[in-house]
């Protein structure tokens, strides 16, 4: 009986896997099209200075819609880091947003902030696009800042260093994303130069003694390394004014404006400023 049940259990198990595997090749298959179809678009987010309470740089953050369907960057980031396609869209997605900032007249100076996964950092092509798309744009390279996980600095020590310093000498500005859930120890971050910091939203929206305590400890040590800190994911006028109180330079969250498409953030903008 026993073996009967383990057996089942290994059945249903290969089973669910199996439609798993099934559903991210259908998917992967889907992606592999999605520039050529036009089915990616840009969303923009803002981020917002402490002091001033003003715009000061927007986040950009990729959108597929495949057969009207939207599916969340979480799914197919991992999907497209996994079949070799995060180069490529890496790549569109610089081009895309530094073409859409250099057509915006609304702010003098705003910045960009763009995610960069890991396989796209390390792939050779990266460097030569970032090039290419600065110079077209003719977007000066601080107003370009290139968000990196937090884990990515935690792994592949070496090879991450030496692009790092590839932007650092560019004078594009780098940031480190989701700080505070990668495991990465202080004495790695302490050789890479960076930024800016941002504070992961989990910390954000826990409003315990313990979140606290890392929150302090962040900003603390960002100030000890000369980078500018930024909290994700604030909601509510409660968090706003406790990050702020905390001592936080930069703000981002729905309670603010949610990422929105590019004519919209133009509206956004021309409404409240
Ligand atoms: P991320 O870089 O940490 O981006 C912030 C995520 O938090 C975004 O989710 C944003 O919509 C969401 N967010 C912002 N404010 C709030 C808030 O107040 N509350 C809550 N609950 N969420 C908030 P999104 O757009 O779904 O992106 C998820 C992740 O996918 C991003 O996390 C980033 O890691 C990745 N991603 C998105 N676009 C790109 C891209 O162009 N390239 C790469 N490599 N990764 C991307
Ligand atoms: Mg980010
Ligand atoms: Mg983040
Ligand atoms: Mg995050």
């Amino acid at each position: 009986d026993q073996k009967r049940e383990q057996r089942g259990s290994v059945g249903v198990f290969s089973e669910a896997l199996h439609n798993e595997i099934k559903r991210d090749q259908r998917l992967c298959e889907r992606l592999r099209c999605a520039i050529d179809n036009g089915e990616f678009t840009v969303f923009y987010q803002p981020i917002m200075d402490v002091n001033s309470n003003t715009l000061s740089s927007v986040e950009a953050l990729l959108r597929w819609n495949c057969d009207d369907e939207h599916i969340s960057p979480a799914v197919f980031i991992p999907l497209a880091e996994r079949s070799g396609l995060m180069p490529e869209i890496g790549a569109w997605v610089l081009n895309r947003a530094l073409i859409d900032l250099s057509h915006w007249q609304f702010k003098q100076g705003l910045a960009i902030s763009i995610n960069v996964s890991v396989s796209q950092l390390l792939d050779d092509s990266f460097l030569k696009v970032l090039d290419n798309a600065l110079k077209s744009t003719q977007i000066s390279s601080e107003r370009l800042h290139l968000e990196i996980t937090e884990s990515v600095f935690a792994s592949n020590k070496e090879v991450v260093g030496v692009k790092v310093n590839e932007l650092v000498a560019r004078g594009v500005k780098v940031s480190i994303d989701d700080f505070g859930t990668g495991y990465s120890s202080l004495s790695r971050l302490q050789s890479m130069p960076c930024d800016f910091i941002k504070i992961d939203r989990s910390f954000v929206q826990n409003s315990s003694e313990e979140s606290d305590t890392i929150i302090r400890a962040t900003l603390l040590m960002a100030k000890e390394f000369g980078c500018k800190t930024i909290a994700e994911g604030i909601e509510t006028e409660q968090q706003r004014q406790h990050l702020a109180q905390l001592g936080t330079d930069y703000l981002q969250g729905f309670y603010f404006a949610k990422p929105m498409s590019a004519s919209d953030l133009i509206s956004w903008y021309n409404e409240n400023y």
